[in-house]
């Protein structure tokens, strides 16, 4: 399928190897209109983790009500947990916690917000209450031997407040770090971040304490700024990057369709730049292939659009 792959010329200053935290068959999924049949998820995980992906966010266990398309966690789990990869799941609340280590999920994630209107509308809460609510949450799992990432939403932007200051981005970042969070990551949820933006906000929490080591980015491609976000996160060090395999899902708040990062462009981008990853490309991009035909549409991503062109 593959024409060829970029040339590879190693730039100084970025990582030799990046942890790609793949987040398809959760923030690529859930807002899928239609329901997918579980047993095409639990394909969709297996072909991602064939492909060297060893991060694969397999599910999310919210209440079925709030995101029905994730309602089949129970039943989605125990087909893909045979797996040699981490399957992270999210939980929002303790009775979320329960579910998943009845399952014998071994990486759970709490996610909050930078910005009081997106906690309101994403949790009912404030941002205060939120975490609150996650520090019993990380707590027992940190007692059950889990590692618990954070997910931190509307870092750069927010579509009802505008732009989010950066201060309080480190202000909630800490105190998830604080709460037990090994792993903490940067959502620009709307994707309104441009490179400046990213750095400004690495260095001030490089200032707070905490190191690019513990961070992940999460950007989106609103604007067509994702991979050069990603660079700029790469250059301060942060090694962990997450994208969705095609180019799946977005935020049903963000102005356009056009949502997370895609897989493929960001290992596409990282093969040039002599990058490790361990993920196979030409499998990758067959995935999202077969999965935009079980989706009925084409994939948004710019590389499997170009890698999967037949003259
Ligand atoms: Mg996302």
């Amino acid at each position: 399928m593959t024409d060829g792959l970029p040339m590879a010329f190693p730039a100084p200053g970025l990582p030799a190897r990046v942890r790609i935290h793949e987040v398809g068959p959760r923030d690529g999924l859930q807002n899928e209109q239609g329901v997918v049949p579980t047993e095409v998820k639990a394909e969709f995980i297996r072909r991602l983790a064939g492909a060297g992906l060893d991060t694969v966010e397999a599910t999310s266990f919210v209440h079925p009500r709030w995101v029905p398309q994730l309602a089949d966690a129970e039943k989605l789990f125990p087909l893909v947990s045979d797996l040699d990869v981490r399957l992270p799941v999210l939980v929002p609340n303790e009775r979320g916690l329960d579910r998943a280590l009845a399952l014998g999920a071994r990486e759970v994630a709490v996610f909050a917000s930078a910005t009081e209107s997106f906690a309101k509308a994403n949790l009912n809460r404030t941002v205060d209450e939120a975490l609150a609510m996650f520090e019993p949450v990380v707590a027992r799992a940190r007692a059950e031997g889990l590692a618990v990432r954070g997910y931190l939403s509307m870092c750069f932007g927010d579509p009802w407040e505008g732009p989010v200051p950066v201060d309080r981005v480190v202000r909630v970042t800490r105190a998830l770090a604080d709460l037990g969070c090994g792993e903490l990551s940067l959502g620009d949820t709307i994707g309104v971040a441009t490179p400046g933006h990213v750095d400004a906000l690495l260095t001030a929490l490089g200032e707070a304490g905490v190191p690019a080591s513990a961070l992940a980015v999460h950007f989106h491609d609103t604007y067509g700024q994702a991979l050069a976000n990603t660079l700029a996160a790469l250059r301060h060090g942060v090694t962990t990057v997450d994208a969705s395999a095609g180019g799946l899902g977005g935020c049903p708040y963000a102005k356009s369709a056009t949502g997370n990062l895609a897989t493929e462009d960001l290992v596409w981008m990282l093969r040039g730049l002599g990058i490790e990853t361990g993920v196979d490309l030409d499998r990758l991009t067959a995935t999202s292939v077969w999965l935009a035909e079980e989706l009925g549409r084409p994939s948004p991503s710019r590389t499997v659009r170009a890698l999967s062109h037949k003259e």
